[in-house]
């Protein structure tokens, strides 16, 4: 049996050679642990592209490790759960402690301190160093305030991190440039968009991508195109040609979208940042001094940076606040399943449909797709949270749960009663409409509410409004949308109510 000082464990989302679990690291002594276990492809029904994404990532880590010289235990395709295959190296090694930096999932956290504790290992969890916020730093945030709002903890970061100011002042004036934000392309649409970029597949990339398409094939989407970095230096590249090239235009056209263009300004750095190859901070600090250097507008650096200091940060002390019970939580009493139609994008709602396809196509859609395509719809039509939230969990190859769940279930679908958003993001096929192009070529028309030509976001939007009306009659956020639908008589309200139920039902053509 082998004697080991230190067993390190490291997931698919701790790529980060300066994770605190490998500090003082004596190859002589201790052992990187690393392991593709089937129950992470299978407890939700994960997507081709995440699949792709983190095995290839995970092996690149390991095979950096082993060109150091470091011993890795490397488990390629194990059968069962990590925790399963984690006891079984305990019952094969003595080990003197585990060490791994806290998961960023609640079930794995619980797994993996079970499995050694079984063993009777030692576990010593470490804080992780990649975020800005620790969790206990949060949950001082959170201490004594009746309501948390992202507006007061992002100002917080802004100051403790001394990240766009000058001296105790917001640099510019302003903490928030919003207003200046956010426009749509307009009938001419975008024109010349800067591409991403892609990586073509290395050898190790190739043989994940013929594994996932032989062992994986019944998953959701395809890898026949596949550009994801896999490696810090690729993420590194991403980075830099987003900050020279689209990041001067990112806050003014973070909103739009336009049919066939899954890209536009967005940064696509993610999956760099979540599986860990990024660091928050390099992230940061380019943006901010590509502003300094005026290459940058301010409203641009300011909008990026508050998605990556405010809501990426603000998000995650929320799920380690809430979890366990969040997971549970479904306010509004979504009670319908996920369409069967998410799993393939064949539907006649144009928005949609681009969105689901190009989803299973890259693993990737903006967050205005997320938010008020797929996100909305599922709201509107009274969709399970944790059917969506499943679904988002599978699909994006930036999806990991301590992100993704907050952003479902609390900013998506109000399931949290109003932690995340203020309100639900509830809306007509208007908004879709004048955001993109997706309805002009429609076979629905967004201002249309009754019969086979209504748009189906403007049925359920009303049908929603109806089935919460009280609920929401006092909510000041509320209060007009509620007062219009107030005004609706029985036979319009008969006629919304009929024609949501076809539209739940896939009855497209029917009135
Ligand atoms: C329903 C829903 C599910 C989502 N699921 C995920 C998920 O699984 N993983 C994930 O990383 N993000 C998720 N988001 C947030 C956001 O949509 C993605 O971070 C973004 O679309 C990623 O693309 P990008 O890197 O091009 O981002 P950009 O638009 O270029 O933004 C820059 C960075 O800011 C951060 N960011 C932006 N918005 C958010 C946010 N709301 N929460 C946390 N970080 C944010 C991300 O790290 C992102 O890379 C979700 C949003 C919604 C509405
Ligand atoms: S009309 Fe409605 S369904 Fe069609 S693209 Fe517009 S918002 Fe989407």
């Amino acid at each position: 049996m082998k004697n080991l000082r230190h067993l390190v464990v490291v997931l698919g989302d701790q790529l980060d050679r300066q994770a605190a679990a490998l500090d003082g690291f004596d190859p002589a002594l201790d052992a990187v642990w690393m392991c593709e276990a089937a129950e992470e492809a299978t407890h939700v029904w994960c997507s081709q592209q995440r699949l792709a994404v983190f095995l290839s990532a995970m092996r690149h880590f390991a095979q950096a490790l082993r060109d150091e010289g470091w011993p890795v235990n490397y488990t390629e395709q194990h059968p069962g759960s990590l925790a399963e295959a984690l006891a079984q190296t305990l019952a094969t090694t003595r080990v003197q402690a585990v060490l791994m930096t806290e998961p960023g999932e609640w079930r794995v956290q619980q797994a993996l301190q079970a499995a050694c504790a079984a063993a009777g290992v030692p576990l010593r969890e470490l804080q992780d160093r990649h975020f800005l916020c620790s969790r206990a730093e949060f949950a001082a945030h959170a201490r004594g305030r009746k309501q948390l709002r992202m507006e007061y903890f992002y100002r917080e970061m802004r100051r403790r991190h001394r990240v766009l100011m000058d001296g105790d002042q917001p640099a510019g004036g302003e903490w928030n440039y919003d207003a200046e934000n956010r426009e749509g392309f307009g009938p001419q649409g975008p024109g010349f968009v800067p591409p991403p970029v892609r990586t073509a597949p290395d050898a190790i990339t190739q043989q994940v991508l013929a594994l996932v398409q032989e062992r994986y094939a019944m998953h959701p989407g395809s890898v026949a195109e596949f550009g994801w970095p896999v490696k810090r230096a690729e993420a590194l590249r991403g980075l830099h040609a987003f900050i020279e090239e689209r990041l001067p235009d990112f806050g003014r056209w973070q909103d739009a979208m336009w049919e066939g263009q899954p890209w536009l300004y967005h940064s696509h750095i993610s999956v760099g940042l979540n599986l860990k190859l990024l660091h928050p901070r390099e992230v940061i600090e380019a943006a901010e001094a590509a502003w300094r250097a005026g290459r940058v507008p301010i409203a641009a650096a300011e909008g990026f940076i508050r998605q990556v200091l405010g809501w990426r940060e603000y998000v995650r002390g929320i799920y380690w606040q809430q979890m366990p019970g969040y997971l549970e939580l479904n306010e509004l009493g979504a009670t319908q399943d996920l369409p069967a139609w998410f799993w393939t994008g064949d539907v006649p709602m144009r928005c949609l449909r681009d969105a689901v396809q190009q989803t299973l196509q890259h693993g990737y859609a903006h967050h205005i797709q997320r938010l008020m395509v797929t996100g909305l719809y599922l709201l509107l039509h009274g969709v399970d949270p944790k059917q969506v939230h499943a679904w988002y969990l599978s699909v994006y190859v930036d999806a990991v749960e301590w992100v993704e769940l907050p952003n479902t279930l609390g900013m998506s679908q109000y399931a949290d009663g109003g932690l995340m958003a203020s309100k639900p993001y509830a809306a007509t096929g208007k908004y879709i409409e004048r955001m993109s192009d997706h309805c002009r070529g429609c076979r629905f028309k967004p201002a249309v509410r009754t019969g086979p030509q209504a748009c189906p976001y403007t049925t359920l939007y009303w049908d929603f409004l109806m089935q919460h009306e009280a609920r929401f009659a006092g909510h000041p956020r509320m209060a007009l949308q509620v007062k219009n639908v107030a005004r609706l008589a029985e036979p319009e309200r008969e006629a919304i109510r009929r024609r949501a139920s076809a539209v739940r039902a896939g009855q497209w053509d029917a009135a």
